[in-house]
């Protein structure tokens, strides 16, 4: 068989708004196994950029493909996710009435039906799944803990968890940071970086501290568009990326 080349592969990707071009003629190349940092000021297009790629909203025009041979374009959203695209957004959607251990038990058996679930007997291998994913997001020592009342973090990590129990092969995560403590932040890059050691990673941030922590490829996004794309250090160092962020 023959080696994948791209996991995810957008090309000439456009999306306009009532004329106003959020992406524009977009191109992205990421590869099997890769942990990649997209950065850019608001209004950039990073969160469309999401919606595109996990079917929320079609493109315009252009190409986005999976595993090199899947059309994302083609496909609706259940669809995408059932294909191995996780996506972590803002906003926490933990069950906060139910345990951690329960919000886990949900995930990965399955939402159709929460008391169902509920009652869904386990198989040893099937608990044994949760005790991994509880100690990959450091809640171990929390499982009987009804989730609403952990931490801002804790709960955004909670829900990292839910998403990786269903096995996505990527994972798109959009500010997980945001209204973090700094430890948070720190433990958060640490523990993408442990993800990232069986599946590929998007995550968008404007934490400048989580991107150096998580010592990765940076794409810069600018008005819908690639502005720059390498190293934080030599990115950073770019004449057009420091007048996008400084300039005005
Ligand atoms: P970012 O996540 O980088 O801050 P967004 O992708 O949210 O940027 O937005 C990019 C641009 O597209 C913004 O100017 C935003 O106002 C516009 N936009 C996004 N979604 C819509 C929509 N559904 N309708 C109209 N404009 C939108
Ligand atoms: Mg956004």
């Amino acid at each position: 068989p023959e080696e994948m080349q791209s996991m995810l592969y957008l090309n000439g990707v456009t999306k306009s708004f009532d004329g106003f071009k959020a992406i524009n003629n977009l191109s992205l190349d990421i590869a099997p196994g890769e942990l990649r940092a997209i950065i850019g000021p608001n209004g950039a297009g990073k969160s469309t950029m999401m919606d595109i790629i996990t079917g929320k909203t079609r493109p315009d025009v252009g190409e986005v493909r999976f595993r090199d041979s899947i059309d994302l374009t083609r496909h609706d959203e259940a669809d995408i996710a059932n294909l191995g695209i996780g996506r972590k957004f803002q906003k926490p959607t933990v069950i906060e009435s139910l345990t951690v251990w329960e919000n886990l038990e949900l995930a990965l058996v399955g939402t159709r039906s929460v008391l169902s679930a509920l009652f869904h007997k386990l198989t040893p291998a099937q608990r044994e799944r949760i005790d991994e994913v509880l100690s990959l997001i450091g809640l171990a020592s929390r499982t009987s803990l009804e989730a609403g009342n952990l931490s801002h973090g804790q709960k955004q990590w909670l829900e990292i968890g839910m998403l990786i129990i269903q096995g996505p092969e990527l994972l798109l995560v959009d500010e997980p940071a945001a209204g973090m403590t700094d430890q948070e932040t720190m433990e958060t890059a640490a523990l993408l970086k442990e993800i990232n050691r069986d599946h590929t990673v998007v995550v968008v941030e404007h934490d400048m501290d989580f991107i150096k922590a998580l010592d990765s490829k940076v794409t810069v996004l600018h008005e819908g568009s690639v502005l720059a794309e390498g190293r934080l250090e030599v990115v950073s160092a770019d004449p057009r990326v420091i007048e996008v962020y400084l300039g005005r």
